[in-house]
C-alpha cells in the first residue's frame, strides 16, 4: 500500500509534517459593502452582492459574532468587501481577536501600529495600462509607496490575456519596491472586450508563469504545479467547476454527492446573519471560474489523491505550503 512515508524522503517527509500540523480552518467575511474604487470585472459588484445585505454598523455587534465564529473553529479570518480598510474598527474587531489576511487595493494605507503582523494582500490588476483600463487608475503607483518593504504585504496580481508576455515587468516592479507576489487568473465577470481566455493563451500563460517563478523565486509565491491547475483547470484528470469546487458555503451546500470541501466553510455577508454561495459569486459561471484559493483549495482538500506517487504528493505539499505562507501560517 502507498503510504505517504513510502512515497518522500526525508527532506520532503520533513515538510510534509510541518503543513500536516496546521489543520487551517478558514472563513470569508464581506467586512463592508463600500470601496473606493470600482473595477470592471469586480464579482462583488457585478454580481450586486453589495446589495445582498444592508451593513451591520454596531461594532459589539461585530465583536460578538466574531467570537462565535472563533466558537466554531474558524482559525483564519479572510476580510474582503468592497473594501475592509474603510472601516478599520471591523478590521480590528478580527484582527484582535483571530488570524487575520485583508484583502485590500492598497489605496488606504493601513496603521502599522495598530495591525503590526497583519497580513495584507493587495490587488493589481496587471500593467498601468490595464488598471487604467479595468479600475480607472494606476492604483499600483499607490499601494507600491503606502507599502514599500512592508515584510506582512504581498501583491495578489490578477493576470489578464492582456498581461501574457508582460508579467516579468510587473513582477520587476514589485521586487524593486521589497514586496512579494501571488498570481492569479482574471474571470472577468463583466465580459469585458479583449479580457476572456482562449485555451491558446492560457498554455502560453502557463509556461510564462513557470519562467517567471524560476527567473524571481524569493519575489513569487508560487508553484508549477499551481500554475498547471489555474491555467488547465484540471487536477488529476478531474475538471474544476461546480461539482468540484470546495470553496462553497457549508450550509447551502446541497451537492450530492458531496466532494471534499473545506470544513465549515462560510463566506458571510456584511449583515453578519446573511451568506453567500461560495467564495466568489453566485452569479459566477463555475466553468470559467478562475478564482486562485478555490484552486489551491481545491488540491488541498484532495490529499489523498496525490497519494499515487512521489512527485503528485510533492505537488501536493508545495500547493499546501504556498496556501500556509499566503496566509501566514508557515514563514516566506
Ligand atoms: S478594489 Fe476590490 S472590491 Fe473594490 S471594486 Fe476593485 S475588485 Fe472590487
Ligand atoms: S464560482 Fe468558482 S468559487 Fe464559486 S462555486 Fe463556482 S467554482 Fe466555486
Amino acid at each position: 500500500m502507498r503510504t505517504v512515508s513510502s512515497l518522500l524522503n526525508p527532506e520532503w517527509y520533513e515538510r510534509y509534517k510541518r503543513i500536516s500540523k496546521l489543520n487551517i480552518r478558514s472563513s470569508i467575511y464581506d467586512v463592508t459593502n463600500q470601496c473606493n474604487l470600482r473595477c470592471k470585472g469586480c464579482f462583488f459588484f457585478s454580481s450586486n452582492e453589495h446589495k445582498a445585505a444592508s451593513e451591520e454598523k454596531d461594532i459589539e455587534k461585530w465583536a460578538a459574532f466574531i467570537e462565535g465564529e472563533k466558537q466554531r473553529g474558524v482559525n483564519l479570518a479572510i476580510l474582503i468587501g468592497g473594501e475592509p480598510t474603510l472601516c478599520l474598527d471591523r478590521v480590528a474587531a478580527f484582527y484582535n481577536r483571530l488570524p487575520t489576511f485583508c484583502a485590500t487595493n492598497g489605496l488606504i494605507k493601513v496603521p502599522r501600529d495598530r495591525f503590526p503582523d497583519m497580513m495584507l494582500g493587495i490587488s493589481l490588476w496587471g500593467d498601468e495600462e490595464d488598471e487604467k483600463t479595468l479600475r480607472g487608475k494606476d492604483v499600483f503607483s499607490v499601494s507600491s509607496k503606502n507599502y514599500e518593504g512592508d515584510p506582512h504585504v504581498y501583491y495578489l496580481y490578477t493576470l489578464t490575456p492582456n498581461q501574457t508576455g508582460k508579467i516579468a515587468r510587473v513582477i520587476r516592479k514589485i521586487r524593486n519596491v521589497g514586496l512579494k507576489v501571488h498570481m492569479q487568473l482574471l474571470s472577468n465577470d463583466e465580459d469585458v472586450a479583449g479580457f476572456n481566455w482562449e485555451p491558446e493563451e492560457l498554455e502560453a500563460l502557463r509556461f510564462e508563469m513557470d519562467e517567471i517563478l524560476d527567473t524571481f523565486p524569493d519575489t513569487v509565491i508560487s508553484s508549477k504545479y499551481y500554475h498547471e491547475i489555474i491555467t488547465t483547470g484540471k487536477m488529476l484528470g478531474r475538471s474544476f467547476g461546480w461539482q468540484e469546487c470546495p470553496s462553497v458555503t457549508q450550509p447551502l451546500d446541497d451537492r450530492r454527492p458531496r466532494p471534499r470541501r473545506l470544513i465549515e466553510f462560510i463566506r458571510w455577508a456584511s449583515d453578519l446573519e446573511s451568506m453567500h454561495r461560495c467564495c466568489t459569486s453566485k452569479t459566477r459561471d463555475c466553468s470559467t471560474c478562475k478564482d486562485g484559493a478555490a484552486h489551491m483549495s481545491w488540491v488541498m482538500v484532495n490529499k489523498r489523491a496525490h497519494i499515487q506517487t512521489a512527485k503528485d504528493l510533492q505537488n501536493w505539499i508545495e500547493i499546501y505550503e504556498m496556501f500556509a505562507k499566503l496566509y501566514q501560517f508557515l514563514p516566506w
